[in-house]
């Protein structure tokens, strides 16, 4: 039996949260990173993302809810404040699906949430254009997580219970072997009892030597900074993390957090290049999508930013449907895959660290993941 209880592939936010729910629970464990920690070419670095438990689909919300309380644990255990709490402000044609959907769920888990209609929301957020049509839900708890700070706290947490972490070395091929698995990175053999491959965008690398077949996309966003035209509506107590989903068939979500002090950031969802290859480097970002992400911004808050300060890109991973994958490997269930491939993947990754770590130590976890399992995307042959 190998003395390595768990290896865990990858040192963004999924494999950080991993190692952390591991260590914690006084698993020998491992975390090898390719590049850095907090490094610029998958999707857990940056500033930002946003936490909030509306959401169109109702086990997202449910995971959510349960990683809220998740983050608070972690904020008791590092003594590090993550959560900052700003709201989030769901807009959208009243007839948007997805704004419709997040209505349905409404009450499906316990926190607090409002419906706002014009009245009110002229009132509270005066930043915003409106029509007859718009229609808001209101989440006074939620708010961002500050990424980078977030994943490195992990990290250390997950250092200070135990766990090995290694920078720098890239995983080529986890193999089963017997109950445990060898896995060959930089030339250095590892055998583990367990494996998780939290690889994000580079997940199609490793999967392919484990005959899964899923077809997976990237795409790279393009995230812009503005300086604010109005300095006290943009900031933090006037602006809250606003999620405007548009008027318009085929409108991108445009995301627009308040000035942290470095601008106001704003991003159009989906509006990613295609990544054909992982591994080639991050595009410098684009001035003509900076416009375009200013178009969106102005029709959402008239006259609100001036110029960009700066951008920068990040990966989105996509399944077929959207959804995220954690599960065990249909064959071998010493490896485990956790592909959070939607917009809400690091809000919930406390959580999504604590169900592996369960399945890693158990082969099952108290947490619904019926909707998460590959089975649904997998190809057989
Ligand atoms: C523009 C944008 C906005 C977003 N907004 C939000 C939001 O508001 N709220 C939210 O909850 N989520 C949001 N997300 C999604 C969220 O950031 C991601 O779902 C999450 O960060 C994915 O984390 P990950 O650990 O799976 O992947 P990654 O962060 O990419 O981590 C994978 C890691 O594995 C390493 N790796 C891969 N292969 C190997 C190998 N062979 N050997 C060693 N290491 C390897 C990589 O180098 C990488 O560091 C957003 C994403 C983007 C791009």
């Amino acid at each position: 039996m190998p003395a390595l209880e768990v290896l865990v592939v990858g040192g963004g936010v999924i494999g950080a949260a991993t190692a952390y729910a591991l260590a914690r629970r006084g698993r020998r464990v491992l975390l090898l990173e390719q590049f850095t920690i907090g490094h610029a070419r998958g999707s857990s670095h940056g500033l930002s993302r946003s936490i909030s438990s509306v959401h169109s689909r109702l086990h997202h919300m449910r995971l959510v809810a349960a990683a809220r309380q998740a983050w608070r644990r972690l904020e008791d255990d590092s003594g590090q404040r993550l959560l900052i709490k700003t709201g989030v402000l769901d807009i959208g044609h009243a007839d948007s699906p997805a704004i419709q959907a997040s209505i349905a769920h409404l009450g499906a888990v316990d926190e607090e949430v409002e419906i706002l209609g014009l009245y009110e929301l002229r009132a509270r957020f005066p930043q915003l254009a409106l029509t007859d049509k718009t229609i808001a839900i209101y989440q006074p708890e939620g708010g961002i997580l500050p990424a980078s700070r977030c994943v490195a706290t992990l990290v250390e947490q997950a250092r200070r219970y135990g766990a090995k972490v290694a920078v720098g070395v890239r995983v080529s091929r986890i193999k089963p072997e017997g109950s445990g698995v060898r896995v060959d990175a930089d030339g250095t053999v590892y055998w583990a009892q367990r494996a998780v491959i939290a690889a994000g965008s580079y997940s199609s690398v490793l999967l392919q030597h484990l005959d899964v077949a899923v077809d997976l996309s990237t795409t790279c966003e393009q995230v812009a900074f503005f300086s604010p035209r109005h300095r006290v509506l943009s900031k933090l107590g006037y602006l809250p993390v606003v999620r405007d989903y548009g008027h318009h068939p085929g409108d991108h979500l445009l995301v627009c957090y308040p000035d942290l002090g470095e601008g106001i950031k704003v991003e159009r969802h989906g509006a990613g290049i295609p990544v054909a290859d992982p591994y080639e480097p991050p595009p410098i970002p684009d001035p003509a999508e900076n416009e375009r992400i200013a178009q969106r911004l102005a029709q959402t808050m008239p006259g609100f930013a001036n110029q960009v300060l700066y951008a920068e890109t990040c990966r989105f991973t996509h399944t077929p449907d959207g959804d995220f994958v954690i599960d065990t490997h249909p064959e071998y269930n010493q490896i485990l895959i956790a592909i959070p491939g939607s917009s809400c993947g690091f809000s919930v990754a406390p959580i999504v660290g604590e169900i592996l770590s369960d399945l890693a130590m158990h082969g099952t976890t108290s947490y619904d993941i019926a909707p998460f399992r590959l089975a649904r995307l997998h190809r057989i042959g």
